[in-house]
């Protein structure tokens, strides 16, 4: 994996790929065009904000350097859960209760988001809901519980419910787990369809959407009424706005933006299908679930009762030596009985995270925003980032201003000893992970 290659890339081999639904070939941009916003990114975050901007009636260009979908979003686990990935007390460090309770509900409502974009679009991507968060060890199990407290008495979401390790069958045939926290409104979907779903509403809506399209240069005006100047290899474009929704890969445009987040590897594999009855026997409430380790494996079973297997978090650049089978050991600790089933395809991408894993939303002139840092966490977050984004350029900004109000740090040792002091950061939680 690169984190430089992104022009003119086709999807990677994944099964999402092997399954997507929409063929839609967006043009490449070959001319000088001017519009109200232009967006740099075709993954969840640029796509949403397109989509958004352009139900507003604005003049929107989404400018996509490989594919719509290409890079995370189009390659994620699939996983929508509520929240953010820092969890709320990260954000009570910089607001009142008051801003921490609307932040909360904009965590919740970003679920709705999603369940109302497949509805009104009718985008056919095997959403389903139900998530289980599984506790590898005791103290998962008292924070589980803990946190199910917290939620309904500060939050006033009573929807958790804890299941001890003789309710596990209800969510997985495995010895792996001691319980875990179910959560009704999450769930997952297949997010190469979704990202394409949205784009298609995009274009429907008047976005003009452009891939093999990568920006090369942003010439920003950092006047509130100037005009930013974007050029790709064969065109470029004048717009009153600009939204950077590059994620992993937006050192090139922004080296500032870069030093807040550290691109984090992480892998993917199916199974071959299953006979349908023992898939159901697997995982018969077909949630979601994640474990609660730091280094935590996620996965799920698909529509054609696969499999879906993700985990091997890595700060070091460098995909795990012979990928399919690293992930299936990883697999088969959790579910030895699947021994017998060949992995079909196995992928990776980037996650950018932040210092406190809250995501970094922000302008970095007064018409030139931002939406990064995800953090692992973005299938839902991005179509919340998207819709704030929208708000905001056209005038309503209180909500994203929230989030403005988080400080994210730089992380140390810039592109050169970033990723090895990250790289011994992580050896040390991995390490907390067995205790
Ligand atoms: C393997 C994997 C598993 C994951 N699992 C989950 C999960 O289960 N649940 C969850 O919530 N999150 C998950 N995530 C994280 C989630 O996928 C991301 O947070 C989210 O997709 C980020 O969306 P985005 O649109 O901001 O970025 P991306 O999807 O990365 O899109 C950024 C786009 O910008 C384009 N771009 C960048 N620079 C330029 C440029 N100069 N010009 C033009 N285009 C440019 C890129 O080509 C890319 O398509 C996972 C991520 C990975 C990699």
């Amino acid at each position: 994996m690169s984190l430089t290659q992104i022009a003119q890339q086709p999807h990677v081999d994944s099964y999402y790929a092997a399954t997507v639904n929409d063929a839609t070939r967006y043009p490449s941009l070959t001319e000088d065009i001017a519009c109200d916003v232009c967006v740099v990114g075709g993954g969840l975050t640029g796509v949403s904000t397109a989509l958004n901007l352009a139900e507003k009636g604005y003049k929107v260009v989404l400018l996509e350097a490989a594919r719509i979908g290409w890079a995370a979003s189009g390659r994620n686990g699939g996983q929508m859960i509520y929240g953010f990935a820092s969890g709320m007390d990260e954000f009570a460090k910089y607001m009142p209760e008051v801003d921490v309770q609307k932040v909360w509900q904009m965590g919740q409502y970003s679920l709705d988001i999603i369940k109302r974009r497949v509805a009104q679009h009718q985008i056919d991507c095997d959403l389903k809901t139900g998530y289980f968060h599984a506790a590898n060890k005791p103290r998962h199990v008292a924070e589980q519980k803990a946190w199910q407290e917290e939620a309904a008495t500060r939050f006033g979401y009573d929807r958790f419910e804890y299941v001890g390790k003789d309710g596990l069958g209800r969510f997985i045939q495995s010895e792996a787990y001691l319980g875990g926290l179910y959560d009704p409104d999450s769930g997952h979907l297949h997010p190469l369809n979704y990202n394409l779903g949205l784009a298609r509403a995009a274009a429907a809506a008047g976005a003009r959407l452009f891939e093999d399209s990568e920006v090369t240069s942003l010439e920003m005006s950092n006047q509130a009424d100037g005009q930013h100047l974007l050029k790709t290899a064969q065109g470029s474009v004048k717009a009153n706005f600009v939204v950077l929704a590059c994620n992993a890969y937006i050192g090139k445009l922004s080296p500032a933006l870069a030093r807040k987040i550290m691109p984090v590897g992480t892998y993917v594999i199916t199974t071959e299908p299953m006979n349908a009855e023992r898939c159901q026997a697997l995982m018969p409430a077909r949630a979601a679930i994640c474990d609660s380790r730091f280094v935590l494996d996620y996965f799920r079973t698909t529509v054609d009762n696969r499999m879906l297997w993700g985990g091997k978090v890595s700060y070091s650049k460098m995909a795990p030596r012979d990928l399919p089978n690293a992930m299936r050991a990883d697999m088969l600790k959790v579910f030895p009985q699947l021994a017998d089933l060949k992995v079909e395809h196995a992928w990776g991408g980037f996650c950018d995270i932040t210092m406190s894993r809250a995501p970094h939303f922000g302008r970095l002139a007064p018409t030139v925003y931002f939406a990064q840092g995800f953090s692992g966490h973005g299938v839902n977050v991005t179509g919340l980032a998207g819709e704030l984004m929208a708000d905001a350029i056209a005038g309503q900004a209180e909500r994203f201003d929230l989030f403005g109000k988080l400080k994210h740090q730089d992380f140390p040792g810039g592109d050169l000893l970033r990723t090895p002091a990250l790289v011994l950061a992580m050896a040390w939680f991995r390490l907390k992970d067995y205790l």
